[in-house]
């Protein structure tokens, strides 16, 4: 403040603008020390607030103020403003009417106001351009550098990028905003320094929402290429985030679209880029679309889709596919995963084209009651064909639990098929059940009282935390596939798989490996020591019938009753 006032006696000026928010001193005590040293001299003083506060315009018209005005884009009428009050100001001094003081002019003043403004519009723009969180271009700041690098006689390609991270809402409630911004914070990082090896005129990178972030390539070699971008992003956001004891797997949605492909302008490029998004999240999500034309029809098929999902139950449309789960040690057949399907129109859907329009509508509940009772009706008919399956698994979706319509499927199920409840496991995605851990503790150990199983599905993804691990009533984790997937290539995948099932024998429960893909996979399965494997190596899901067959095969293949599978494989 003292330089300011040193500067306001070496400078003489005609007004002054105090800003509400300064570092050293209350803007009001600002106005105050000024209006002392410019005792009866007719200069104006303006404060710039940032809030439209009635008690606060008050106070600073007190102090004695000649206006207030709100920080904003308008920077222009505040100039016009200044300009007024230094009018009026100059020709009360002179003795003039306010009438007149408008037409008068003020020498050297227009032209410094109109600098003024010049450079507060800019301040403000360069402001509004950068995202003050992450550091990186704001919404406007990326459509801004959109419209400047995409220009229409261009025929080199360009792209852009929409990344989302899934169920970033979520996380925010469980852990609190600090943790959220500190991950959005960590995203924006491993993001530039992802693509940090490109020229900088190459790509910009923004951030569009709350967990919203954008990359626009310019200048690309081919379209081919695009691909290439999503993985290694993909392989850059995948890696554990770490901080204050707390270990977070973050999963994204990517959504692409190529210029000038998919549109000719920025705008229209990241609305085409936002429908590939929708569609990467309609299909669960962890995964990377690129824009298609068709994909508006698709958004609209969702509403014929969900009025035919209602009629697919009472129809016989939804079946089970059934892909067996293998011992690791001894080959044995240790159970089945049963895996909802939708024939539709001559077409097979798999879940991802409909568990999600399921779950939104709420049909997801009736389908999974559906599911338990036509699983374990399977099983018992498996039983008197001579398929000696004791074990089968069914996926729910965790908003179920503490449903007491679920607690009476399974009762029901059990009872008329005469089955132990052993015979049934229940799978609970991780994720899922950690976000309202009291809630799914109380549910869960209701079911476990029933004599059924529950495992942990798509275990890795979540953000469970090993405390609440050694509580929950669970009999088995399955690790997700992702990371059986990336278990060759990526060291630190196979160390997380080595980690999950170190800590799950620790506990005493068994782990399953899910997409088992190869013997490398098994192998190394084998050599870490986990407990069960399921994956297309051995089949993909098959139907009851095909099932049968499978399984008839697979004992044929030895000697002993249960046995040499897996032996067979590892030579
Ligand atoms: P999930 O429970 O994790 O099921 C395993 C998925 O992995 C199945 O996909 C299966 O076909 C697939 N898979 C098996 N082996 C391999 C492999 O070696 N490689 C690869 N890449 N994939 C493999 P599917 O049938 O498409 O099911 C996807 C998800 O949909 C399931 O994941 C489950 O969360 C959900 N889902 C399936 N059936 C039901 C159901 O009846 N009810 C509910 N609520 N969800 C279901
Ligand atoms: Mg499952
Ligand atoms: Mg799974």
């Amino acid at each position: 403040m003292a330089a300011a006032l040193a500067d306001f006696d070496r400078f003489a000026p005609d007004a002054v603008l105090v800003d509400n928010t300064l570092p050293d001193l209350d803007g009001l005590e600002a106005v105050s020390q000024l209006r002392e040293r410019i005792g009866n001299r007719p200069i104006p003083i303006v404060l710039l607030s940032a809030r439209d506060d009635e008690a606060l315009i008050e106070r600073a018209f007190e102090v004695g103020v000649s206006d207030v005005s709100l920080k904003s884009l308008q920077w222009t009428l505040l100039s016009e403003r200044l300009l007024h009050l230094v009018r009026s100001a100059r020709s009360q001094a002179a003795g003039a009417s306010t009438a007149q003081a408008d037409k008068a002019e003020v020498p050297g003043v227009e032209a410094e106001l109109a600098a003024l403004s010049r450079a507060l519009v800019q301040a403000a723009r360069d402001r509004d351009a950068m995202d003050p969180l992450t550091g990186l271009a704001s919404r406007f700041g990326f459509i801004a550098a959109g419209e400047e690098r995409l220009q229409p006689t261009d025929s080199r390609c360009s792209a852009i990028v929409l990344v989302n991270v899934d169920r970033f809402k979520r996380l925010n409630e469980t852990l609190g905003p600090q943790v959220g911004d500190r991950a959005l914070i960590e995203v924006a990082d491993r993001l530039r320094r992802a693509f940090r090896h490109l020229p900088e005129a190459g790509l910009t990178i923004g951030r569009l929402a709350s967990d919203e972030f954008a990359l626009l390539f310019s200048d690309l070699p081919s379209a081919e290429v695009v691909d290439r971008i999503a993985d290694i992003t993909f392989a850059h956001l995948k890696k554990p985030l770490a901080f204050d004891g707390l270990e977070l797997l973050l999963r994204c949605s990517i959504g692409l679209a190529n210029y000038p492909r998919d549109a000719d302008n920025i705008n229209d490029l990241l609305a085409r880029a936002d429908i590939a998004l929708s569609e990467a999240k309609r299909r669960g999500g962890n995964l990377a679309v690129a824009f298609d034309p068709n994909m508006g029809a698709t958004v609209r098929g969702n509403y014929d889709m969900e009025a035919a999902l209602h009629h697919a139950l009472e129809r016989g449309e939804i079946m089970l596919h059934y892909q067996p789960i293998l011992e690791v040690r001894t080959g044995r057949i240790s159970g089945v995963e049963a895996l909802m399907r939708w024939r539709r129109d001559g077409r097979m859907l798999q879940p991802s084209d409909f568990v999600p329009l399921a779950e939104e509508s709420g049909l997801i509940f009736r389908m999974d009651e559906w599911v338990i009772s036509e699983a374990l009706q399977q099983v018992r008919r498996w039983q008197l064909e001579g398929v000696g399956l004791t074990s089968i698994s069914v996926n729910i979706n965790v908003r179920h639990l503490g449903q007491q319509s679920l607690t009476r499927t399974v009762a029901k199920a059990l009872e008329a098929t005469r089955l132990d409840p052993s015979t049934l496991t229940l799978e609970l995605t991780e994720s899922e059940v950690m976000q309202d851990v009291e809630r799914s503790l109380e549910a869960l150990n209701e079911l476990r009282a029933m004599g059924v199983r529950l495992a942990l599905d798509d275990f890795g993804t979540g953000y469970s935390s090993l405390g609440y691990l050694t509580q929950l009533p669970v009999d088995c984790l399955k690790i997700d596939r992702s990371f059986i997937h990336d278990m060759q290539e990526l060291p630190q995948q196979l160390m997380v798989v080595r980690g999950i099932v170190a800590l799950s024998s620790a506990l005493g429960l068994p782990t399953v490996a899910e997409g088992v893909e190869s013997n490398e996979d098994l192998k190394a399965l084998r050599r870490i020591g986990c407990h069960l494997v399921q994956g297309y190596l051995f089949t993909e899901p098959l139907t009851a019938n095909d099932f049968a067959d499978w399984w008839r095969e697979a004992l044929a293949m030895s000697p002993q009753p249960y046995a040499g599978q897996l032996e067979h494989l590892l030579l």
